[in-house]
């Protein structure tokens, strides 16, 4: 519901990551969490703001498309919100689902829900069906839980003319057969489709949680979507049980300056739950303050650490701390994995400390740089603009073989999605590559440098793009996955090193 046009403006404190689609779209972290629990790949169709709907109607009002009429927030602009939500249902769709976020009763959601309320209307019975999210809080000091919010969030979706069919009740304690009668009597929905939702230790419990209590079979059979009693969770249940009982532990360092809030990285924390399963292991995650490493050198990394990794990141705070960082993985041989700004600080890393180019730096950090080793892309120093201007999207990467990108991807043509607006400068190749750097990983088209290596350094890997979007828990991205990998025996060698 917020008037952004897309959330690729806001800061991560304010409002988490900022998730890519493959066709450059900037949008809410919920995106990936639909791609990364469906076989479904999102587009820039799926995603939609008040900022968008408001964009599309004045557009056609300054146009004319209206035809004299007076432009109203119904029918206009629940039409619009109405007609992006068919755009989507195309004919080989089973299923659509719409969520809104936000909360009933927020000024701002009004028009969402309005239009999801005529779209059922225009809709055979059954073809439709509403879940409401509720809370049911705890309160520790009476030792209670209560139902009242869940009781007033229904009344005021009934007085806006929605009854919904289930209701899905966030808990951290298990509701009694007696407040699920009480919360059923006052919200007027049957009582089995007032589903529990439990606090839980991993996300990925939660399809089990409400299989147990057959929110499938009832979903399934009111759609009419065929026969419920098929179901077989057989293969998330083994997915769960790998996150729950990992057999190896591994220690990783991640270097970022929004660790304060974990939504800011969730693609990142999701990537590394889908390489624990992939590797049987438990990932200790350290999340380390890229401005305390700067303030306190590299004592904040523990020194069992078996990985270090730099994240994604905007703007000059937190940049010597990554930079320190990568020096660290680079002279102790730890293995390094560097996210798109990561891989531009282990550029400068190398070209300060090994190249001896002083003060070489990124012109998004030092416009005058004597040594511009990353740079504006071609065509990008002109843009005024912020919004949705970088590099977006999916691009084409072709590897070279006998690299470690190789090895994970295990062939010469991939595709991963963009979000920057810096590149390495191709003309601080050949000085960077007798340094020691290793190109792996090229975009042909535009000749640009996607990802590289180090020569001798056991796994050091960079990448221009986010690897961390196109990671599923059936299938970890690779280079997540041997990351881990490295990380793993790392911590084998050190551990044999102790016993000697
Ligand atoms: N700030 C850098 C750029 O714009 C890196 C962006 C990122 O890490 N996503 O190129």
């Amino acid at each position: 519901p917020y008037i952004n046009v897309d959330p690729g403006t806001m800061n991560p404190f304010q409002h988490g990551e900022v998730y890519v689609t493959n066709d450059g779209a900037e949008t809410d972290l919920d995106l990936g969490h639909y791609e990364r629990f469906t076989h479904v790949k999102m587009t820039r169709d799926n995603n939609l703001t008040t900022g968008q709907i408001y964009e599309a109607v004045i557009n056609k009002e300054r146009r004319g498309d209206y035809l004299g009429a007076t432009v109203q927030v119904i029918p206009h602009i629940t039409n619009e919100i109405k007609n992006r939500i068919y755009m989507v249902a195309k004919e080989d769709i089973d299923v659509l689902i719409t969520e809104i976020g936000g909360t009933v009763g927020d000024i701002e959601s009004l028009p969402f829900l309005e239009a999801i309320r005529q779209f059922a209307l225009e809709q055979e019975p059954h073809n439709t069906l509403y879940i409401h999210l509720t809370l049911v809080p705890y309160i520790k000091g009476a030792g209670e839980l209560k139902t009242k919010p869940t009781q007033h969030s229904v009344k005021d979706l009934r007085e806006i003319g929605i009854q919904p069919d289930i209701l899905i009740c966030r808990t951290e304690h298990t509701l009694t057969n007696e407040i699920r009668q009480k919360i059923a009597l006052f919200t007027n929905v049957v009582l089995r489709a007032v589903i529990e939702a439990i606090d839980v230790d991993t996300i990925y419990e939660i399809p089990l949680i409400f299989h147990q209590q057959k929110l499938d079979n009832i979903i399934i059979d009111y759609l009419r979507l065929g026969d419920s009693n098929e179901l077989d969770l057989t293969k998330w249940k083994d997915l769960v049980d790998k996150i729950k009982n990992p057999k190896h532990k591994v220690k990783i360092a991640i270097c970022g300056k929004y660790i304060e809030l974990r939504d800011a990285y969730k693609s990142i924390d999701e990537a590394f739950i889908h390489s624990g399963i992939a590797n049987d292991t438990y990932i200790e995650k350290i999340w380390v303050d890229a401005e305390q490493v700067e303030l306190k050198e590299r004592k904040v990394f523990p020194e069992d650490i078996d990985g270090i990794m730099v994240c994604p990141g905007f703007g000059n705070r937190g940049i010597a701390g990554k930079l320190l960082a990568v020096q660290y993985a680079r002279e102790k041989q730890i293995p390094f994995f560097g996210l798109c700004l990561g891989l531009q600080c282990a550029v400068i890393e190398l070209a300060r400390n090994v190249c001896k180019l002083e003060n070489a730096n990124s012109r998004e950090f030092d416009e005058r740089t004597p040594h511009p080793v990353i740079d504006f892309l071609p065509g990008q120093a002109q843009i005024k603009n912020k919004g949705g201007t970088m590099r977006l999207g999916s691009y084409a990467c072709t590897i070279k073989e006998n690299t470690l990108a190789y090895k994970a991807y295990k062939q010469i043509k991939i595709f991963e999605r963009h979000r920057h607006r810096y590149e390495i400068n191709n003309e601080y190749i050949e000085l960077l590559t007798e340094a020691g750097l290793k190109i792996s990983g090229i975009n042909e088209t535009l000749n640009l440098i996607e990802i590289i290596e180090l020569e001798n350094h056991p796994w050091f890997l960079a990448v221009q793009f986010h690897p961390e979007f196109n990671s599923h828990p059936y299938n970890a991205h690779p280079l997540f996955r041997d990351f881990v990998k490295a990380a793993l025996k790392f911590k084998e060698d050190r551990e044999l090193e102790l016993f000697k």
